[in-house]
């Protein structure tokens, strides 16, 4: 299934609780404007590449529309455009004024010196410098972007708008980002597992947790779980996966990570086992951190865990998703999950509009806040309705974005 597929169904799903009619389903899912761009740039031996760079605006009701700037090379159209719809559900679920956005670049930015990725990032904001903006569409990072792709991004955009750091976040913190944006994604995972975890009367002690993705997102969850009392028995990267049953010593793992270019390869402190076999392990909870579409119709049936918070975009395909809500396996969806990434870019963004910094403290306070709101919301609809968190979580999304239109007049 296509990746915009998959968001449409999970669109029409929510959609249909709702009793939607066809137009505003239709005007909904339609993207308002999808960009691709030549990007040619100089390579270090003299040669000329031009790839494509697109930008998709899905919404912008709710306010500027906000996504992230992705370079990989599966990075085509239809991807970009279910990215883009997924933050209008995303920015409205947790309610930031904000509509939603996606771009990116069909390349592999590990085959890239530095120079090049500078330059290829240049290229490309000379081909959508019109687009975007502080008041209109303000990107951020995503996989195989970081804060210096930011810091150039908002350089190379100044030069034709002038002074504005507020036209993209993820910057570096002494370029005008945030302070607490780095961790934000993995904190507010586990922000939510604890904030689940009492809804259901659980103890974070009796809750053996696996991680699938030992990255951004995933080391800042498994920091957080792990102060937080959870046992966390396993943890995977690309390198494969680490086992203890007892609990892993997650400090170490971090430290060993830092000193090891972020990766886990050469781990003498737990046994080693395939990274694949971590999603079939049996634990209370799993947090599938690293790719999409890792759990679905061939690997579901192995799934022990009862609860799974997607920390990662699109881990599990619909068939799959299907299979969990029968087995009535409580999956935490990633429009809620990953949101804590998303809700400190606008802090960021408030903040270099107010030219004021804010505390590590406030940063993570209001992050709290907003996202044991949305959860609250999201655990009453689909109490509420009797659907899952997922269906819940869209049909919140979908309300909002729609009564946002409504006010505004559907055509303007
Ligand atoms: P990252 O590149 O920092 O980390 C990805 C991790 O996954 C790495 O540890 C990598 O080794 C691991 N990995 C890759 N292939 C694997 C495999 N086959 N098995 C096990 N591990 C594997 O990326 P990230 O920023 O942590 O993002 C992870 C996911 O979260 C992506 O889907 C991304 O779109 C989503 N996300 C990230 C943010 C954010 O703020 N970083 C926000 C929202 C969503």
């Amino acid at each position: 299934m296509r990746a915009s597929e998959s968001t449409n169904l999970y669109f029409n799903q929510a959609a249909d609780q709702l009793d939607l009619p066809e137009w505003i389903r239709t005007l909904l899912m339609t993207p308002k404007r999808e960009v691709t761009v030549q990007v040619a740039f100089e390579r270090d031996n003299g040669n000329i590449q031009t790839v494509l760079g697109y930008r998709v605006q899905h919404d912008n009701a709710r306010g500027p529309m906000k996504g992230g700037l992705r370079y990989h090379p599966a990075v085509d159209l239809d991807e970009v455009r279910a990215l883009a719809s997924l933050m209008t559900w995303k920015t409205a679920v947790v309610d930031l004024p904000y509509g939603g956005a996606k771009g990116g670049i069909g390349i592999d930015p590990r085959t890239l010196s530095k120079r090049e990725l500078e330059r290829i990032t240049r290229a490309f904001v000379d081909q959508i410098h019109e687009i975007v903006g502080p008041d209109s569409d303000i990107p951020a990072p995503d996989m195989g972007t970081n804060h210096e792709v930011m810091a150039w991004f908002r350089n190379q955009w100044e030069k034709y708008h002038g002074f504005n750091p507020a036209v993209i976040t993820g910057k570096p913190v002494e370029e005008y980002g945030s302070r607490g944006r780095e961790e934000a994604t993995g904190r507010g995972v586990g922000t939510l597992a604890v904030k689940m975890l009492k809804r259901l009367n659980r103890k974070p002690e009796q809750t053996r947790t696996a991680i699938q993705g030992f990255g951004n997102v995933g080391s800042h969850a498994a920091k957080y779980l792990h102060e937080s009392a959870f046992p966390i028995v396993a943890v995977s990267d690309v390198t494969g996966a680490y086992v203890n049953p007892k609990g892993l010593n997650i400090p170490e793992l971090l430290s060993y990570s830092l000193k090891n270019q972020g990766l886990l390869a050469g781990y003498q402190g737990a046994e080693r086992i395939d990274p694949d076999e971590l999603l079939g392990l049996d634990v209370e909870l799993l947090i599938p951190a690293a790719l999409g579409d890792v759990i679905n119709a061939k690997n579901v049936d192995q799934i022990k865990a009862k609860l799974i918070i997607e920390g990662a975009n699109g881990p599990i395909d619909p068939e799959a998703d299907a299979k969990l809500t029968e087995r009535k396996v409580l999956v935490l969806p990633d429009i809620l999950a990953n949101a804590g990434g998303v809700t400190v870019s606008y802090f960021e963004w408030a903040q270099n509009r107010q030219h004021y910094k804010w505390t590590l403290d406030r940063v993570r306070q209001e992050l709290d806040r907003t996202l044991s709101e949305a959860f609250e919301s999201v655990w009453q609809e689909s109490v509420s309705k009797n659907v899952s968190l997922r269906t819940a979580a869209f049909m919140l999304a979908i309300q909002r974005v729609k009564r946002a239109s409504e006010l505004a007049g559907w055509f303007v």
